[in-house]
């Protein structure tokens, strides 16, 4: 197969990244800290309407940090959404302390409330020496998770939020950027998230002490000696000053990449919504604002006659790329053992729900090349 191949999400550059990279060079600030990396931080916290941010190796280590910075201890329990990426349950187990999942509201398709408070006043009536101390709630596919009662619960409780924002940066509550509701939020600036530094990402917060501290332990945990003295366990974690240079870069470009989306997103529901059996995952309401990093449909084979699967297969024999939804955490081998409060809901999505090619790169020819399959693919069982 020779015609160009059609990405789920690939990076999408503005233009002035090399400037930014150049400046590194042309310094000599290659290193993990120096110019870049703090105006890299300050756009961050700027965009996002909060206090502080750390810019670090990766999400997942943005994660790790804020699990450590809360003092997560091993045989803790840290309550995780169940519906997301390995990476938002592997830092808990980093931390010796047992993930908690629990399933998704079918509306969100993240954290069911309900779930989550029956499953605190269930770990808290049994397991008396135990306790939850904190909870992980993600932000899937960009779509808000219904942050304000989760935030009542949680204060209700007395436990800390962790707010997973990877795929969710120019993402909305109530006009609130997502991450900045809870103790800490984390981003992700991977090669397929809506903004790229081909591999990093960020804690932020309003709290400067936790902003801090995960700066400190992100370079090795260095007391202030004119020695290298060390009274903490340290990481390798922050970012590099040459890739920051690629973040402020597509910072300039940020609310083009979550238009771009959007328009894929409106693009997709206007030409399928006419499909028995074909849904979307939707803003629910007016109160939340997705930056729609992909574009996800379910369908209903009884009604379509065409499952996942057929889809997926004749999208690749047209070199599309398109993925499953993330397999639950609570369905996964290495997690199975982990408690779990479930209510069918992701099960049922990840069996019938499929990711498209959502990149904000996509081109008008792109999009009506993939419509053409989709369409020929939904017709010909029809
Ligand atoms: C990408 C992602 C992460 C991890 O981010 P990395 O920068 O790849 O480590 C965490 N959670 C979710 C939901 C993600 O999609």
């Amino acid at each position: 197969m020779n015609k160009k191949r059609i990405y789920l999400s690939s990076p999408h550059m503005g233009g002035t990244e090399l400037k930014y990279v150049n400046d590194a060079f042309n310094t000599n600030w290659v290193a993990p800290l120096g110019p870049n990396v703090d105006a890299f931080e300050h756009s961050l916290a700027d965009y996002c309407g909060i206090k502080h941010a750390a810019a670090l190796s990766s999400g997942t280590a943005a994660i790790h940090l804020a699990l450590i910075i809360l003092g997560i201890k091993p045989g803790d329990e840290v309550i995780a959404s169940s519906f997301t990426f390995s990476a938002t349950v592997n830092p808990i187990v980093y931390t010796g302390a047992i993930p908690v999942l629990i399933d998704s509201e079918p509306h969100t398709w993240n954290m069911d409330p309900d779930l989550l408070e029956k499953a605190i006043i269930d770990r808290r009536s049994w397991n008396s020496g135990r306790k939850v101390k904190a909870i992980i709630v993600v932000h899937l596919y960009g779509m808000p998770a219904n942050i304000e009662r989760i935030m009542e619960i949680a204060n209700k409780y007395e436990i800390p939020v962790i707010e997973d924002a990877a795929e969710a940066l120019g993402s909305k509550f109530r006009g609130t950027q997502v991450g900045t509701f809870g103790k800490a939020g984390i981003l992700s600036f991977n090669g397929n998230k809506i903004i790229t530094t081909s591999g990093g990402g960020a804690l932020i917060s309003n709290d400067k002490e936790i902003i801090d501290r995960a700066r400190f332990l992100a370079t090795q945990a260095r007391d202030k000696a004119p020695h290298y003295q060390h009274s903490h366990i340290g990481y390798n974690y922050r970012m590099s000053n040459v890739l920051a240079g690629i973040g402020l870069g597509q910072m300039e470009v940020i609310d083009e990449r979550v238009k771009a989306r959007r328009k894929n997103f409106l693009f997709y529901k206007e030409h399928l919504l006419k499909y028995k059996g074909i849904s979307f995952l939707e803003e629910p309401g007016k109160s939340y604002f997705s930056n729609y990093w992909l574009t996800t449909i379910l369908l209903d084979p009884a009604e379509t006659g065409v499952t996942r699967e057929d889809l997926q297969a004749a999208l690749e024999n047209e070199n599309i790329e398109s993925r499953p939804l993330w397999k639950p955490m609570h369905l996964q081998p290495v997690f199975s053992s982990c408690p779990a409060y479930v209510n069918g809901t992701s099960e049922e999505l990840f069996k019938n729900g499929l990711c498209l090619p959502s990149g904000s790169n996509l081109t008008d020819k792109d999009r009506s090349e993939i419509m053409d399959v989709i369409t020929k693919t939904l017709s010909n069982k029809v």
